[in-house]
């Protein structure tokens, strides 16, 4: 039932997303057909009344995710880092995202990760351009962050346990599933494991329970979805190079967040450095 309300949702009729494995070989992922038993538990709806730390980017998943949070009835806590990620941009997105959402608290942590760099992200690193469909969905690319999601998910459950809060979201989803290995479903389920024994709430019996709604989510049915729901994209920021504020429409990101614009057909909303030339 959770999982209808989920996908029910989506304008789209099922997309499958084909993926090209790190083999070489082409999968073929259908959004329902790799909903296991764990994503039955990740994608369930929180109870009505709690209070959920969301984790937010400004990017299109982490605002569909804070979305679907205040649908499930949450109270919401925003979470947002100031990491040493090349560019504040996203940052002034999850301001503008936390206020028109009407969350109770937005809290931004600031720490650098560019001592430990190993990013194009957060080092010299150049941003890829340009990259085909089958190129940016294959391996590992360049613009994974050491650790992010788990450094990401230890500040919300410290936040969590402070306030009481039983939920953290967190907007990972199968497209960043095929490369990143901290976006896996396995992952998201060992986290929550480990927090039950990490923390004084966890070992009294307080479960905290780790959200990811969008796990098999491709982007365009997360546009459809944000869209029922209310989300204005235009408050939000996905690029990894931008110029003068504007979004260059050729990194990984950009090229992902056109395309799930496109298939959906809802109309894009990001102001793009050279439109002319995408
Ligand atoms: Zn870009």
């Amino acid at each position: 039932m959770a999982l209808e309300l989920v996908f029910g949702k989506v304008c789209l009729p099922q997309r499958a997303l084909i993926v090209r494995a790190r083999s070489g070989a082409e999968e073929l992922i259908s959004s329902k057909a790799s909903a296991g038993p764990l994503m039955q538990e990740t994608q369930k709806e929180a109870p009505a009344g709690k209070r959920a730390v969301v984790l937010l980017s400004g990017g299109i998943d982490s605002t569909t995710t804070l979305a679907s949070a205040k649908r499930d009835g949450c109270e919401l806590y925003a979470l947002s880092f100031a990491y040493g990620q090349r560019h504040a941009v996203e940052l002034q997105a999850a301001e503008r995202v936390a206020h028109a959402m009407g969350v109770a608290r937005h809290l931004k942590i600031s720490f650098d990760l560019t001592e430990i760099g190993g990013s194009a992200l957060t080092g010299s690193l150049a941003v890829p351009k340009g990259r085909n469909a089958a190129d940016i969905s294959y391996g590992i690319p360049v613009t994974y962050v050491p650790a992010r999601n788990t450094i990401f998910l230890s500040f919300a459950l410290a936040w969590a346990e402070v306030l009481g809060a039983t939920e953290i979201y967190i907007g990972v989803n199968a497209l960043d599933y095929s490369g990143y290995p901290d976006c896996r479903e396995p992952y998201i389920h060992a986290f929550e494991k480990m927090a039950k024994q990490a923390t004084k709430a966890g070992v009294e019996g307080v479960e905290v329970r780790i959200r990811a709604p969008l796990l098999h989510l491709t982007k365009a049915e997360i546009i459809c979805l944000g869209t029922e729901l209310g989300v204005d994209y235009s408050l939000t920021w996905s690029c990894y190079d931008p110029t003068n504020g504007l979004a260059c429409g050729a990194c990984d990101s950009c090229q992902l967040r056109r395309q799930g614009f496109q298939q959906a057909g809802i109309a894009d909303p990001t102001r793009y450095a050279n439109p002319a030339n995408l």
